[in-house]
């Protein structure tokens, strides 16, 4: 067996150990005789793999008595909708729009009321996080929604917009327990699970008691109703329960760790490693403003296409894989998710200096 380094942006890398646990358990989750893919989630079993899941989540992140914890389907995507259809009450929202995720939401989000882009960086292609901090929101607008964590642009809002008294949604998708966050400034937090924490297939969302409501648009699907799901505990259907499982796990791996300040330091010291050789090297520069840069997905070029394409290439003969930037952007793009190892991030620093003396 061999494992690469793997710095796709999402499905990501995961903590090894937590691979090796779910691979002894397969056959015979703790004495059940069965696999967890292979039980019912309303056994005992499974309600304590769900619930330890969530108090796990909730220690981590310190999430209020106030908020509830979802495990849902759809991925992130799906709450571009469901986030309008629960919470638009006046059918009105502001949308800050910093990368193509968060221009998908706006966009979803105009189907269901009128969604008003308050500001944006596509001037600059998405290259840097606007001045948020006295933007136009129109008083009635039901919700404030960010991007936090810009996965194809590399950019992360390091202080939240000031949202003049409205309820901020912030999709979290890849930097989802990267770092420590006051869950009591947003109204809702939610990511899909793929960047940072489990396999693909489970979002998790995160609300205050009191945006979750019988009161959502016409038509609103029984499956998109956050209130469905919050009375049912994740438990309304079948939920994605192999995945949650993984996540359980992750959320363990993270508590061993040392909880979200110790990740924050982990991810700090390994973004420093690649930034610091981006911001010397002659041939390799990073594309985000400095101050806006991510700390989990790290954009760079070389100037030349060919030279990105070689690159590409050759790192993933010496076993550096998914580094090709997002096919919107091109270049190349280093996501160092939780689980990334330092030596991950050492090892690619040591190939681009050995690439930069071969091609400079
Ligand atoms: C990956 C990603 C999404 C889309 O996630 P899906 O689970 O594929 O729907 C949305 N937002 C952000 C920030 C992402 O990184």
């Amino acid at each position: 067996m061999s494992r690469v380094y793997n710095f796709s942006a999402g499905p990501a890398v995961l903590p090894e150990e937590v691979l090796k646990e779910a691979a002894d358990e397969m056959l015979d989750y703790k004495g059940s005789g069965m696999s967890v893919m292979e039980m019912s989630h309303r056994s005992k079993v499974y309600d304590t793999i769900i619930k330890e899941a969530e108090a796990d989540l909730r220690e981590l992140m310190h999430i209020p008595d106030n908020y509830k914890v979802l495990f849902l389907q759809g991925g992130a995507s799906q709450q571009f909708a469901m986030i309008p259809m629960n919470l638009m009450k006046n059918r009105k929202a502001a949308y800050i729009v910093t990368g193509q995720w968060a221009k998908k939401a706006y966009q979803e989000a105009k189907l269901y009321g009128e969604a008003v882009e308050v500001a944006s960086s596509a001037d600059q292609t998405f290259s840097y996080i606007p001045d948020c901090s006295d933007l136009p929101i129109p008083e009635d607008a039901d919700y404030v929604y960010i991007c936090e964590n810009n996965t194809i642009y590399g950019t992360k809002f390091k202080s939240l917009p000031n949202t003049k008294g409205h309820t901020l949604v912030a999709d979290v998708s890849s930097c989802f327990l990267s770092e420590p966050v006051d869950v009591t400034k947003y109204g809702v937090i939610y990511g899909g699970v793929q960047k940072n924490i489990g396999p693909a297939g489970v979002v998790i969302v995160i609300i205050r008691e009191d945006l979750i409501t019988e009161d959502t648009l016409p038509g609103t699907p029984t499956m998109l109703k956050y209130k469905i799901h919050a009375d049912a505990d994740s438990l309304y259907n079948t939920p994605p329960a192999y995945g949650i499982y993984i996540c359980g796990k992750v959320f363990k791996w993270i508590k061993k760790m040392g909880g979200l300040s110790a990740m924050k330091e982990h991810n700090e010291k390994k973004a420093k490693i690649l930034y610091d050789f981006l911001d010397e090297s002659r041939l390799f520069k990073g594309t985000v403003r400095k101050e806006d840069r991510s700390l989990m997905n790290v954009p760079f070029v070389t100037g030349s296409d060919e030279l990105d394409a070689k690159f590409v290439k050759e790192a993933k003969e010496a076993g550096f894989e998914n580094l090709k930037g997002h096919r919107s952007v091109g270049g190349m793009r280093a996501s160092i998710y939780n689980a990334m190892p330092i030596e991950g991030v050492e090892k690619l620093v040591a190939f681009m200096r050995e690439f930069e003396k071969n091609n400079g």
